[in-house]
Order: structure tokens, then sequence, then C-alpha cells
């Protein structure tokens, strides 16, 4: 990855069942499922910063993705340096995908999405996603 800004999906895996806090916004009842988080890093340092920062182990909790990732492990990521934010419109495809449940309100307390933070039993398929995305959409494994 590059220090250049643009838009992330992180894609997490938790192997238990727990019912677990995420700051001051409440619980959450993890299963054994894969995670889908979407983002976008347009400050210092851009994709590559935040998608390393998500996945070290020291860290801050700054965003209710950093409570999530107490308790998951990362898989991968999927980015794109394009210079329109994309992650609301990513949000969207993923909220119109079947078997992907939206976990309602995570991570958009500034936004009119359904959530930026998905369930679902098997990880969707990346060539499917980057085709309705449209974009230049690249793969980090984690
Ligand atoms: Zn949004």
């Amino acid at each position: 990855m590059k220090p250049v800004s643009g838009t992330y999906t992180l894609i997490l895996q938790s192997l238990s069942s727990k019912e677990i806090q995420i700051g001051r916004w409440g619980h959450l009842h993890i299963k054994p499922m894969y995670y889908i988080y979407v983002g976008s890093a347009f400050g210092p340092g851009g994709v590559r910063a935040r998608v390393n920062r998500h996945f070290s182990n020291k860290k801050s909790k700054h965003w209710h993705i950093d409570y999530l990732l107490e308790y998951v492990n990362p898989v991968c990521a999927w980015y794109s340096y394009e210079s329109e934010k994309l992650e609301h419109k990513w949000a969207a495809i993923f909220t119109a995908m079947e078997g992907v449940i939206p976990v309602k309100g995570f991570g958009c307390s500034d936004c009119s999405c359904a959530a930026h933070l998905f369930e679902t039993s098997s990880v969707p398929d990346y060539k499917k996603f980057a085709d309705i995305s449209g974009a230049d959409i690249r793969i980090f494994k984690a």
C-alpha cells in the first residue's frame, strides 16, 4: 500500500460468539461470522497508515471499529486510491448484497447510510464487488 488517500474495506473474522461493548454506542453481539467494515482515509499517511493502524494491536479507541477490532481477526483489506470518497457508495453496495446484513448505525454517526459494518457467513466475491463499484480496487492481505 502507498501513503495515498482513498477508501478501504476491512474483512474481519470472528471466531467466537460474544457480547461486546462499543464505546458509548452500545452493545454488539458478535458471532462466528465475517465482518466487513467500510471507511475512508483522507488524512496523513492515507490508506496505508489507516489500514496498518486498524490491523495493529496497540491503538487507542477512537472509532467504533477500534472496539470491534479487539475481538476479531483481520483477514484482508480491499482498497482504492480514487480521489473521490467512496465509503458511502461502498456501504450501499454491501447493503444491497444478498447474505450481507448491515449492523445498523455502526460507524455512520456522520452519514445517512444504514451501516458501515456488515455481518456475513462468507466473504463476498472480490471481483463482483470491484465490478459493481467500478473503481480500481486492490487487495492487501493481513
Ligand atoms: Zn455512510
